[in-house]
């Protein structure tokens, strides 16, 4: 397995899945030239300052994915970092889950709906779209007329628990907030990928299981670095196949 992606850049990498993603991708037998790390607040975050020191590839990037002058400023650091190789892919990973409330009709409220598709729609949505002269210069630069995640690429970091199939039939109640953030960034994902399906980029949403992190909590069943290992696996695969459609850390299909 490997990706072969030479440039790429990480959203919500101060911790968690995020910061996992940066430390495993610069274990691939074929690592990134070029990997951008954004966080909210560099300084604090220290590990991912660690990883920065010993590898230089790595190059940290002040970005909250709220704040459009911080996007446009990201984007034109990507930009000289990356150069004429463009930006290979894009793993839309920040995300925010508020477990304070159990997110049934009786409590939630608008301030936290609107909060939740912000952070977990909104600014993906504007992420892909400040990225795109990036994409396409990295999509342009391939030979090849088939999608990867070597050539050009979108990885919008979604969840299960946005599945209206799931859910529906099984799922657990509550968040509405979350899920209903999650199931419009799939659509997103749809929509984006129908888009850019001739340009050459692949745009798939990814559920990378029930992961022990802060937001996942100690009671998942998954480890952090088993659950990016086959998220790296599955993303390095990932082809037409997967193209607007959710995947899971195996690779396999979910019902939207
Ligand atoms: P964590 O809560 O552990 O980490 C969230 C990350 O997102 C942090 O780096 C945080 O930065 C960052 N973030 C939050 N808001 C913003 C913002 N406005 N701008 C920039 N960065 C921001 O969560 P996970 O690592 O578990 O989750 C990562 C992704 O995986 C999310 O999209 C989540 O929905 C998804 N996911 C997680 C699952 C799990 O079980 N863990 C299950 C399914 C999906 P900071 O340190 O500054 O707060």
């Amino acid at each position: 397995m490997s990706i072969w992606a030479k440039t790429i850049l990480v959203t919500g990498a101060s911790r968690g899945l995020g910061l996992e993603f940066v430390r495993q991708l610069l274990e691939l037998p074929t690592p990134p030239e070029v990997l951008i790390a954004a966080c909210r607040d560099p300084e604090k975050a220290e590990n991912l300052q660690r990883l920065a020191k010993s590898n230089r590839a790595v190059k940290i990037v002040k970005l909250d994915v709220e704040k459009d002058d911080e996007i446009d400023k990201t984007v034109e650091v990507v930009s000289n970092y990356v150069g004429e190789r463009g930006l290979n892919l894009l793993i839309n990973n920040a995300g925010i889950l508020y477990k304070q409330l159990p997110g049934n009709i009786a409590d939630v409220t608008r301030e936290i709906m609107q909060k939740h598709f912000s952070v977990n729609v909104t600014s993906q949505v504007m992420m892909s779209q400040k990225c795109l002269p990036l994409l396409l210069k990295a999509s342009s630069l391939s030979g090849s007329n088939e999608l990867s995640t070597s050539k050009a690429a979108v990885i919008m970091i979604s969840a299960i628990r946005g599945s209206q199939t799931l859910i529906n039939a099984e799922g657990p109640l509550g968040f509405i907030h979350y899920k209903c953030s999650k199931t419009a960034l799939d659509m997103a994902t749809v929509l984006l990928a129908r888009e850019l399906r001739d340009v050459g980029i692949l745009v798939t949403a990814l559920h990378p299981g029930w992961v022990k992190t802060d937001m996942g909590s100690s009671e998942a069943p998954l480890g952090i670095e088993e659950s990016i290992r086959d998220c790296l696996q599955t993303i390095g695969r990932a082809g037409e196949e997967s193209n607007g459609k959710l995947i899971d850390l195996k690779g396999n299909i979910l019902p939207y």
